[in-house]
């Protein structure tokens, strides 16, 4: 289905992401915390229950470069997923 393992979406470049905690750990450093986000945006708004850990990223491409880089993914995807549940309370 034309998977690229490499993220190239804009959202590497969203500012947001540079709040992000820098991630130390092992699995996830290099993982695209844009596609983390919107993951877990995803999985909120599917009714499909947070994911305990990160290996849920498993599927999601790496990033190389933009603001994204080396900031904690699984971090960014329960941001997305609190994001959603918070859109989903006002609409
Ligand atoms: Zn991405």
């Amino acid at each position: 289905m034309g998977y690229s393992p490499i993220c190239h979406k804009a959202h590497r470049y969203d500012a947001h992401f540079e709040s992000l905690p820098e991630y130390q750990g092992t699995f996830s450093r290099h993982k695209c915390a844009g596609c983390a986000f919107e993951l877990g945006y995803f999985h909120a708004v599917n009714g499909i229950p947070k994911a305990i850990d990160d290996s849920v990223l498993d599927s999601i491409p790496y990033s190389q470069a933009g603001s994204v880089r080396h900031k904690d993914a699984f971090t960014a995807y329960n941001d997305g997923y609190k994001f959603a549940l918070s859109i989903a309370k006002v609409a």
